[in-house]
């Protein structure tokens, strides 16, 4: 497989290279080269196929010359060991898309197990490498669990102290081993900064043998188009030529992962993009102006981001494809109308949490009668289990991967700040 860097397309590499280093020069992300496609007979066929067959069909058309297809089906069925995406139902021709039934439930899962899986498939067996990482909550805990007991692999993932949920907390700093988690006195801003000086210095890095997992890896997004053709393979066909789907948008990396699935061939009627109040990409379609606010933060505050680093990789394929960015529709909505949609969906007897409550909204503002709607599930409800329980008065009943966690010791370090005192940690712990 092919890829090519945004900003400088005469720089070229492999899937091997991209997923190792991330990022290609000028930061620069890597976008596929070619797009299979799948026309409608193979989407027939494609259809009937269980999730792990389909899947490791569909990016083996991407990565068959880098992978043989016994191991890269042998690395999703590893990747993906756990309840697949379902569709519930909420109104007549409205649906949820949950994909929040993996180990840290949150869709993130299944992007950071497949990268960790490939990762450590293409690792010499003898050398150690570092993944650090930089979380403001839902990513953290999906690459802790993702490389969790990984041989020679260590993991440190840094994350602003006291501003993630306790339950967030738990569920990725109370696994030990090779996870090493630090609380950082500052926002998650400060502790990008942190790991964007640890990668420029290219002594450490070699060192310690540095990688990030942040969602700007390709890996991640091909992990997720598979699920947009199990959506539409579990979705009855008698819908099939009318289905919508809203996407609660942070970094985009979702939708983007929508958006290649249609290119493939999926026949989505049309995606639609639901931020928060960081409303950079709602504004920007609708007025042509790119002007990212100060980042507010939200009651969905995965999506609390006004800079959406995959951004350029939505604008490449519908310039590739020949889409007009117009048809894709985007809204942002306010806490407060998010309070109240939590509060409808509760009424017609759906518990969610803001971030798909967002993209509930979203859907009913744009989509027509006769359309399949179907918004993303991207968290279980108990993660937000504050937030929920006091919006809808109710308790919730944690799942076991969360209350199994709730009593265990927290393993966390506590650092400034400080470049040196990380680097020092960085040096030492091996
Ligand atoms: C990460 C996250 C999002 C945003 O997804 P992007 O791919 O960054 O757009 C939405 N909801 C939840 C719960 C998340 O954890």
């Amino acid at each position: 497989m092919k890829l090519y860097n945004l900003k400088d397309h005469t720089e070229e590499v492999n899937f091997l290279n991209a997923i190792q280093s991330g990022l290609g020069k000028k930061q620069g992300l890597f976008f596929p080269k070619y797009l299979p496609k799948f026309n409608s007979h193979d989407l027939k066929k494609l259809i009937k196929m269980d999730f792990i067959t389909r899947s490791t069909h569909i990016l083996s058309h991407f990565i068959s010359d880098e992978i043989s297809l016994p191991d890269l089906k042998k690395q999703i069925k590893y990747a993906f060991s756990f309840t697949p995406p379902i569709i519930v139902p909420v109104t007549k021709n409205i649906s949820c898309l949950e994909l929040f039934h993996g180990p840290t439930l949150a869709f993130k899962d299944f992007g950071a197990r497949f990268m960790a899986n490939m990762l450590s498939y293409w690792k010499n067996k003898n050398s150690s490498m570092t993944i650090l990482t930089a979380t403001s909550g839902d990513t953290g805990a999906a690459v802790a669990h993702a490389f969790y007991c990984m041989n020679n692999i260590r993991v440190v993932i840094l994350y602003p102290k006291g501003r993630i949920s306790i339950l967030q907390e738990k569920l990725f700093c109370t696994l030990g081993k090779n996870i090493h988690t630090i609380a950082i006195d500052g926002s998650f801003d400060d502790c990008q900064y942190l790991v964007k000086q640890s990668f420029n210095d290219k002594k450490l890095k070699e060192k310690i043998g540095l990688n990030s997992a942040n969602s700007i890896n390709i890996s991640r997004l091909l992990a997720q188009i598979c699920y947009y053709f199990e959506a539409f393979a579990l979705i009855p066909s008698k819908h099939h030529n009318n289905v919508v789907i809203s996407v609660p948008c942070g970094n985009f990396g979702n939708l983007t992962a929508g958006l290649i699935a249609k290119s493939l061939g999926l026949p989505i009627k049309s995606f639609i993009a639901a931020t928060n109040a960081n409303d950079t990409v709602p504004r920007f379609l609708n007025n042509g102006v790119w002007k990212p606010n100060n980042t507010i933060s939200t009651i969905s505050n995965a999506m609390d981001i006004s800079e959406p680093n995959n951004w350029p990789r939505v604008e490449e394929l519908f310039r590739r494809k020949n889409w007009n960015l117009h048809t894709l529709k985007s809204e942002s909505i306010s806490d407060k109308k998010t309070i109240k949609t939590l509060q409808e969906l509760y009424k017609i007897g759906y518990v969610s949490e803001p971030h798909a409550a967002i993209a509930y909204k979203v859907l009913i503002k744009n989509m027509k009668k006769t359309d399949f709607g179907l918004f993303l599930g991207t968290a279980h409800p108990s993660k937000f289990q504050d937030t929920v329980e006091s919006i809808l008065n109710i308790k919730l009943k944690l799942p076991y991967s969360l209350q199994s966690r709730v009593n265990l010791k927290n393993f966390s370090h506590h650092m400034k700040p400080d470049f040196l005192k990380l680097k020092n940690f960085l040096l030492k712990k091996i």
